[in-house]
């Protein structure tokens, strides 16, 4: 068996085509666009390329895109000071701290400073709350992505048997719950988990949010699962993902590649939930195809 590979790329761009759409709506309805803020601490290189990849996309899509660079030696103080103030700045939507944050700032005090209606991210305890309830929440971007990805791969999940590699709170727990919504059977594996390919072997779906590359092995696969690689890491130069993707190729049914399957999903739900979060803040109805 050859796996299908899933177009991570074709399906962010529809995503943003989608949220383009609601975008101009929006601003027809409310005379504004949509706004979003995105501050970066320091010149991380990596957070450089993210931050400047998310602006553009959002430029793309219609929405007011303002960035904060901040010197690495900013103070807490000053961070949170910039905080509140865009919490109260009715042109902003939706709020995005870049981390990692230098040491001298607790990222924990940010994300708790941020409103939760503009945390587009979904790292505040109160959307964490809300997502595992099954209230309306922001979803983090990732596992909201890759939820994306596998039910237009499969369609429904109930009753799927799934394992989530990872339990970190921007992707592993978050896509954990999110299956459980809708009725997949969970299992979260970390590095404690004992004969975790025996676990694999059981799934359905497999979702590898490691950090580790090719780290998921060919014969670990049920044959015809569906793999979710979120994984990325640079080898000698190239980006791989947590699959080794050769072997599981020949196993599994569907595969995310890397790069060019969750990658750009991030991003395309990061402008998804800037639209949601501008939608419910203005008191309007979100569009259904959003
Ligand atoms: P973290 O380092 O926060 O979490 C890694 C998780 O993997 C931990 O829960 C850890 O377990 C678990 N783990 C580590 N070693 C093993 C092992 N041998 N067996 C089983 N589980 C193990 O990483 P993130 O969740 O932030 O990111 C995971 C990967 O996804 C990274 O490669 C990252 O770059 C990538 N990523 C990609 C994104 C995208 O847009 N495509 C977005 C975000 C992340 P324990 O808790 O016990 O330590």
């Amino acid at each position: 068996m050859t796996a299908r590979l899933i177009d991570g790329i074709a399906a962010a761009a529809a995503v943003r085509a989608s949220v383009a759409i609601a975008a101009a709506a929006f601003c027809a309805t409310t005379g504004r666009p949509p706004g979003l803020a995105v501050v970066l601490v320091g010149d991380d290189a990596a957070s450089s390329v993210y931050v400047c990849a998310k602006g553009k996309a959002a430029l793309a899509a219609g929405i007011y895109n303002v960035s904060h660079p901040l010197p690495a030696e900013t103070s807490e103080a000053d961070l949170l000071a910039l905080i509140r103030s865009l919490n109260v700045d009715p042109a902003i939507d939706g709020i995005l701290v870049q981390l990692p944050l230098p040491p001298q700032i607790d990222p924990g005090r940010v994300i708790a400073a941020i409103d939760p209606d503009k945390d587009v991210d979904g790292f505040h305890v109160a959307n964490v709350g809300r997502l595992c309830v099954g209230a309306e929440a922001l979803v983090p971007c990732t596992p909201l992505g890759c939820l994306q990805l596998l039910k237009t791969t499969l369609g429904d999940l109930v009753g799927l048997d799934a394992i989530v590699i990872g339990r970190s709170n921007i992707v592993g727990k978050p896509m954990a719950l999110l299956l459980l919504a809708e009725s997949a059977t969970v299992t979260i594996a970390h590095s404690h988990t004992r004969d975790l390919p025996a676990l694999v072997r059981r799934a359905d779906i497999v979702i590898a949010a490691v950090g580790r590359a090719e780290m998921v092995r060919g014969d670990w696969i049920k044959p015809g699962a569906c793999v979710i690689d979120v994984g990325i890491n640079r080898v000698g130069g190239r980006l791989v993902g947590d699959v080794a993707f050769g072997e599981v190729t020949k196993v599994a049914g569907a595969i995310t590649p890397v790069p060019g399957g969750v990658g750009p999903m991030t991003i395309a739900m990061l402008l998804r939930n800037t639209l949601l979060a501008a939608h419910r803040r203005s008191g309007l109805a979100v569009p259904v195809n959003l």
